[in-house]
């Protein structure tokens, strides 16, 4: 299998280039050129598998340079029970007869990320030796919370590897800081940056881009890459819960083969919800796809009008991995639906990076329409969705999830439709305990960590145990830099 550049459909690299490459060289994302068919007999051939080899099955028909026991023994060590504490790994949980989440929680850093974090490292370490790269990998992170713990995580002692995350000093939570200051592993760094997300992101960026850092780094054996979304080894182990959780909906009986199933994904990047959207491409028999967004709403609006408009004011939310403006992964929509047209891909960008936005064609339009729903959540409405479903369900949910919930129902409201709906549940309610707590009515919140035992006491539920024993764990990383600093950082890791 090849894989194109959505700007450049001349460019064809091979699976293992693809992963170590990240971006194509012209800025465009790096996409498969063909989607391979998922019959009903191979998702008959599913039901009876674990989740690991779910993703195996589902994996190999991408990953052509890649051995089925390279990859079985990829996400045995990923989706291990060391690991993920559900034996299921990405289990639904049913609300009624039509409504299921699909919880995504349940990894060692108690968010979405995970799932496709726990597996990247692997497919990277390996993609370097198949390419003959000599040299050992460092992956640098800018996080605004949950990338910069589930990439450090995944990474943690994979051979080849290296990885430095910059997080903004004052921009995380205290749980989120807690959990990147206490990291464990030989090959990991931590360091704080004066400033908000933005001057990390930036920093981070200027070092990429700085040639006389690459030559220097070079010398001493080592090349920069990221692990951000827009990786397709970051897309592809998301597309195994979309079929994995329509697998165990046939298991239940409560679904015959064949049968449209819609799926509601809390959007930020539009990586998650591109990998059901591709799921669907392949054959898996999905209904409409409800994009849920905060008060961020660039996506709602943008599948209403078809004009993308950046140019409008951010919103800090309860909901921070949703606090996106410009969603990369749209790109790949774009070139699917455009029939695979790169120039006009690309005249979008440049109009994206000029004027902050772009409107697409018809027959864009018309497409999005016929397989999108869009709607967003703002965040007095979040805060009731979490009361509403603790109090109806007795079912704890975070407010990125509490989000999609609100846009579903909102969607089978306006239009009346009845297909079973699957909603997806990023992170763990326990990882935003302050805004859960105050949705359900506690007025006194308590400080940093100890809100963890009092979302646990109030609610009867136990925290994840990675989160629990965080207390316990020794702090490691406590540096923190201003961003004309970062640089050296980055050196002195790597001397
Ligand atoms: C990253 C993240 C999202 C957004 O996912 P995208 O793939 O960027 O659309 C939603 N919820 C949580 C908790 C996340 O960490």
């Amino acid at each position: 299998m090849k894989y194109v550049s959505t700007r450049n459909k001349n460019v064809f690299l091979s699976a293992s280039e693809t992963i170590a490459q990240g971006l194509a060289d012209d800025g465009g994302l790096l996409t498969p050129e063909v989607f391979p068919k998922l019959t009903p007999e191979m998702l008959e051939d599913l039901r009876g598998k674990t989740y690991a080899q779910r993703a195996v099955a589902v994996m190999k028909l991408f990953l052509d340079n890649f051995s089925e026991e390279e990859l079985t023994s990829f996400t045995e060590a990923g989706y291990a029970s060391t690991k993920f504490d559900d034996p299921k790994v990405a289990p639904l949980h049913p609300l009624n007869d039509d409504t299921y989440c699909l919880e995504l929680w349940h990894g060692p850093t108690s968010a979405f990320k995970d799932m496709a974090l726990q597996i990247l490292p692997h497919l990277l370490s390996a993609s370097l030796v198949k390419n003959n790269e000599k040299k050992t990998v460092c992956i640098l992170v800018a996080t605004s919370g949950d990338t910069g713990k589930a990439a450090l995580e995944g990474f943690k002692d994979v051979k080849g590897t290296k990885i430095l995350v910059f997080y903004p000093k004052d921009g995380v939570s205290k749980v989120q800081a807690l959990q990147m200051q206490t990291q464990e592993g030989g090959n990991v760094g931590v360091c704080a940056v004066h400033g908000n997300f933005d001057d990390a992101q930036t920093g981070v960026k200027t070092l990429f881009s700085d040639e006389r850092l690459r030559d220097d780094l070079a010398k001493r054996g080592y090349f920069l890459s990221s692990a951000n979304s827009i990786n397709w080894g970051r897309i592809l182990p998301q597309l195994v819960y979309y079929i994995s959780a329509y697998c165990d909906l046939l298991n239940l009986g409560k679904i015959q083969m064949g049968e449209k199933v819609n799926y509601c994904v809390p959007t930020g990047n539009f990586g998650n919800i591109l990998a059901c959207w591709y799921a669907g491409q392949m054959g898996l028999p999905v209904g409409k796809l409800i994009c849920a967004s905060n008060s961020n709403n660039v996506l709602t609006d943008f599948l209403a009008t078809g004009t993308y408009d950046r140019n409008r004011p951010f919103h800090t939310t309860m909901s921070p991995s949703m606090d996106i403006l410009v969603s990369s992964n749209l790109e790949r929509l774009l070139f699917a639906l455009s029939g695979q047209d790169d120039k006009l891909v690309a005249d979008y960008m440049q109009q994206l990076n000029k004027h902050g936005g772009y409107t697409v064609s018809d027959e864009i339009k018309a497409k999005l329409k016929s397989d999108f729903y869009g709607g967003f959540c703002s965040e007095e409405e979040t805060g009731k969705v979490i009361a509403e479903v603790w109090k109806k369900y007795n079912y704890l949910i975070d407010p990125h999830t509490a989000v999609a919930y609100d846009v579903m129902e909102k969607y089978r409201r306006e239009t009346g439709d009845t297909n079973k709906t699957v909603f997806v549940s990023t992170a763990s309610p326990f990882k935003f305990c302050d805004s859960v707590l105050h949705s359900l009515g506690v007025a006194e919140v308590q400080d940093g960590i100890d809100a963890l035992d009092q979302l646990s006491q109030t609610t009867n539920r136990p925290a994840p145990v990675p989160l629990a024993s965080l207390r316990n764990k020794a702090v490691r990383f406590t540096e923190s830099v201003d961003k004309e600093k970062m640089e050296d950082v980055v050196l002195e890791m790597l001397k």
